[in-house]
């Protein structure tokens, strides 16, 4: 990952040097959110010398800790089991203690619940501490490093943002440096530097995790995406989903920006590298100001060239193969963002009151993503439908989601991403829409069965979120979630094939 920054001034060299800088501070504290122990193991190794040693100390960078984030967290240094609540949390807390904790002292659970809170055992009680204290000594650096960079930019939407955002990362409320960002106009840089994703939370699904991305914004590429975001409200009322659960007033804006980085830190930089990204997760701000969405160039390009296509040679029918193309990859990703902003926000009947990530808890995330997944296919159809999109698409589309669902499952069988592709697989299997010939030991889609059977899958999973149904989520992943044997052969043939990419990131400063 290559960039140039000698043709930048060197003020911008300046405040791309700070917001790096301060994005390290925040990997370094995401590495106490997530896997504590494992900074003790990196530090050790990185005292020895020999190759084990390195080959260890890498894949301790590159997972964050010791848990391999594409094995299902097995330890790969000794024989602990990651905690499921990861650093958040008491090591040994039970869902069901902090659960029963909760339910006896009402009043400290707004505190305890925090996305921006861990919670420790104190006098045999729970107790909260804020990030910003719990992680002081990054987070305080970190943030007169963004005030640093907001002296140095001329572009007076992103200086408010970058002030606002040192003043959150010092008290935990993001709300306001949220809306900030989502109102920068006319940067060619764009940062992401918050606690966002709940992934690590395998205990609650509470507790965001710091994610860094310092963004070089590819205007020409942003502008061809970004009037997919202008039909929001018509996805919405597109949606396979009784007409009482639709946002149609909802003012939805969801600006969609083609970026490059030049760094990333925390949760994204390790284990599986995102390629795109809808923030912020506030529901407060994505109720009240909508969404903005990211996708990463570089790793998309990297991600097809390097994985989805040796994926399809290996995998895909012979006369289907054609059909996997950057192009639909990129399409896939974009209506998957897209559809993270359609949908339920709260459980209905609530009063906006329950949000479904708190109805759905620790399964949300993988309903969420599989939500996305097939809304987003079923949205797809809608602008072909429309003439928006050439219908060649239609078998493009579908392909190319295929192959790609093969990518993903491989991570693991409970990674929220790879959980939901598991089940759109499963599902779209059962339903006749995606085929396996025992013969050729190849994978196609059923052009026919494909759109309605999409179509099913979204509004189960729609209705799961509208009704906040934690009982009928499960049932839908045990019944959904198998690895099947003809599943389990497929992926053993791709052993070829690299699991994802290592982002190697060289910038030239001036
Ligand atoms: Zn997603």
């Amino acid at each position: 990952m290559k960039f140039d920054a000698r043709g930048l001034s060197q003020q911008t060299n300046e405040m791309l040097k700070a917001l790096t800088e301060a994005g390290q501070l925040l990997h370094e504290a995401y590495l106490y959110q997530y896997a504590p122990e494992g900074i003790a193991i990196r530090d050790s190794l990185g005292r020895q010398d020999g190759d084990l040693s390195n080959k260890l100390l890498r894949l301790v960078e590159r997972n964050g800790g010791p848990y391999d984030k594409m094995d299902d967290f097995t330890n790969f240094v000794n024989n602990n089991p990651k905690p499921p609540g990861s650093g958040f949390y008491p090591a040994d807390l039970t869902k069901e203690e902090f659960e029963g904790y909760l339910a006896r002292y009402m009043h400290r659970s707004k505190a305890l619940m925090s996305p921006y809170t861990v919670v420790r055992r104190d006098n045999g009680g729970l107790k909260a501490i804020p990030f910003h204290e719990e992680y002081a000594r990054y987070v305080v650096p970190a943030a007169e490093l963004l005030k640093k960079a907001s002296r140095l930019t001329d572009n007076v939407s992103f200086k408010k943002f970058l002030e606002l955002r040192a003043e959150a990362l010092l008290t935990d409320d993001y709300t306001e440096s949220h809306l900030a960002w989502l109102e920068v106009v006319d940067s060619d840089i764009d940062l992401l530097m918050a606690p966002d994703e709940v992934y690590d939370d395998g205990l609650m699904g509470l507790k965001a995790s710091y994610e860094v991305s310092v963004m070089l914004k590819d205007s020409a590429a942003s502008a061809k995406v970004d009037f997919f975001g202008s039909y929001l409200n018509e996805l919405e009322m597109n949606l396979p989903i009784d007409e009482k659960y639709k946002r149609p007033s909802a003012i939805l804006k969801s600006p969609m920006y083609v970026v490059n980085d030049i760094f990333r830190g925390g949760d994204i930089a390790t284990g599986y590298q995102a390629v795109a990204t809808t923030l912020p997760n506030d529901p407060i701000v994505r109720n009240t100001k909508g969404t903005k969405i990211i996708f990463w160039k570089n790793m998309m390009v990297a991600r097809v060239e390097k994985i989805i296509l040796p994926i399809a040679y290996e995998l895909i029918s012979s006369d289907q193969i054609g059909f996997v193309t950057t192009q639909g990859v990129f399409s896939n990703t974009i209506m998957h963002e897209l559809c993270h902003s359609v949908g339920p926000i709260y459980v209905h009947g609530t009063g906006e009151t329950i949000s479904v990530n708190e109805a759905l808890k620790e399964h949300y995330t993988t309903i969420e993503e599989a939500k996305a997944d097939a809304a987003g296919l079923h949205s797809m159809r809608y602008f072909i439908r429309k003439g928006i999109l050439g219908k060649e698409m239609e078998q493009i589309h579908a392909v190319s989601a295929l192959a790609s669902i093969f990518r993903t499952i491989r991570f693991s069988t409970t990674e929220a991403h790879a959980k939901a592709s598991l089940c759109a697989l499963n599902y779209l299997r059962n339903a006749n829409a995606i085929r396996f010939d025992q013969n050729t030991k190849r994978w196609s889609v059923i052009f026919d069965r494909f759109g309605p059977a999409v179509a099913d899958l979204a509004g189960e999973l729609l209705l799961l979120e509208a009704t906040g149904d934690f009982e009928g989520t499960e049932k839908f992943l045990n019944r959904w979630s198998v690895m099947s044997v003809d599943v389990e052969q497929s992926l053993r043939r791709l052993n070829h094939v690299p699991v994802d990419i290592e982002p190697v990131y060289d910038v030239k400063w001036k």
